[in-house]
């Protein structure tokens, strides 16, 4: 087990926005864009001053870390007290908020008082995190996980680093060649916050509340949405799986590993994407409720059909972020309620962009730009595979090596597997 909380070794961090909301449907109003993810923020985002945070922080055993008692959350007081979501009671109970963040994850997780974010969103949504995190009373955080280093999981957390003291960040040990791998290196850095590159098998307290590194097994994955840090955090007698973007092989390992995956609720892998949440895998983890996070306008076509589909055949009850917005879990450690009914739309991530198309209500109908063809000029990033407009103050800060330019129509990128910056809307 590594651990560095210092400049000398390699830092990486993602994928931890666990949060408890309340009041998270209404997003906040100033989403700047711009610096949120820096040491610098326009809207105020980051302007606390430097955290109190520790210097080289070591591993911390199990039930021993954020935990106030060891004792298993079986009989949590104030159960028979949970009939609102408006209550502000935090003992007794857990409270799991998935925030909207368009397409990426961000999930805070508030326990007695101690609280756990799970990814962070992308970049336009770093200040609308922080904002949500300050609505819900957070002034600290017990732990930050980057699930793993894509902008869509990592982007917020920079912000949410930036802005409030965190006394341990969980993320996977490797190594991205993106500007905001390096921003993140660098607030942990600044910051000195301990960093952890958990194991599998580990196991966190947070109040009376336990989470377990169920993936990866390994961080070598090639693809490094395999590399996905996964939890299994449990309180009395319920459960929330949450594994970034893992597909179907790291999947399979937590499913033949012995540890237990079987939970409550799951948070779908990827977004819902077909190539994630096989039918092994969700008939192990065999859910109540199926939570989708994704962007009701993603060029990915999440949540898949197939996901979709499985879903419905089992049963479980499902809640979608891109069609119901932020969406409140709270378990009174026996029962588990939300904020929102159920969703009953069962359509996959295409068919909500082409209906929102249709529509007209799209924020961005792909095909309606009436741009003329071929004649446009766009800056790529081929890492992160997003295109950006020349104007686009995101384009300047792609690295080198990643940069490219092209010329030709938004639907030609979009078909080469590249997503619009939805700062500049190309
Ligand atoms: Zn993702
Ligand atoms: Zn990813």
């Amino acid at each position: 087990m590594t651990v560095r909380g210092d400049s000398g070794g390699r830092l990486c961090l993602e994928e931890a926005v666990t949060g408890m909301g309340r009041n998270l449907r209404k997003r906040a109003g100033i989403i700047c864009g711009v610096l949120c993810v820096t040491a610098l923020c326009l809207c105020g985002c980051g302007e606390q001053g430097p955290p109190e945070a520790t210097v080289g922080g070591t591993m911390p055993e199990a039930g021993e870390d954020a935990g106030r008692t060891s004792e298993a959350a079986e009989e949590p007081s104030g159960a028979d007290e949970i009939t609102t979501q408006d209550s502000e009671e935090t003992g007794g109970r857990m409270e799991v908020t998935f925030l909207d963040v368009g397409q990426g994850n961000a999930v805070l997780v508030e326990c007695d008082g101690l609280y756990l974010l799970v990814d962070g969103g992308d970049r336009e949504y770093s200040s609308f995190v922080v904002s949500s995190l300050k609505q819900e009373g957070v002034t600290e955080l017990d732990y930050v996980i980057a699930s793993h280093y894509d902008a869509d999981h990592l982007s917020g957390i920079v912000g949410v680093l930036n802005a409030f003291p965190c006394d341990q960040v969980l993320a996977p040990e490797y190594v991205a060649d993106t500007k905001i791998y390096q921003s993140f290196c660098d607030v942990i850095t600044e910051r000195e916050i301990p960093l952890v590159y958990p194991m599998m098998g580990d196991s966190y307290r947070l109040g009376d509340a336990e989470f377990t590194i169920v993936c990866p097994d390994a961080y070598d994955y090639t693809e490094d949405n395999d590399n996905s840090i996964g939890i299994r955090l449990v309180y009395g007698e319920n459960s929330f799986l949450i594994c970034g973007d893992a597909g179907e092989e790291v999947e399979e390992v937590m499913r033949i590993s012995g540890l237990a995956i079987e939970s409550d609720v799951y948070l779908a892998n990827h977004h819902g994407s077909g190539t994630s949440s096989s039918e092994k895998f969700m008939r192990a983890v065999d859910p109540d409720a199926v939570v989708i996070s994704a962007g009701a306008d993603n060029s990915y076509g999440h949540p898949s059909a197939r996901v979709m589909e499985e879903i419905r055949a089992s049963g479980a009850a499902l809640y979608r972020t891109d069609l119901q917005g932020t969406l409140t879990a709270v378990s009174d450690g026996s029962v588990i309620t939300w904020n929102t009914d159920p969703s009953q739309d069962y359509r996959d991530g295409d068919a909500v962009a082409a209906d929102m198309a249709s529509a007209g209500s799209g924020e961005r109908p792909a095909d309606a730009s009436g741009e003329a063809p071929g004649e446009n000029v766009y800056i790529l990033n081929q890492n992160s595979r997003k295109f950006h407009l020349p104007s686009c103050g995101s384009a300047e800060d792609i690295l080198p090596e990643n940069r490219a330019e092209f010329t030709g129509t938004r639907q030609e990128l979009i078909d080469a597997g590249y997503d619009p910056c939805k700062r500049c809307d190309p």
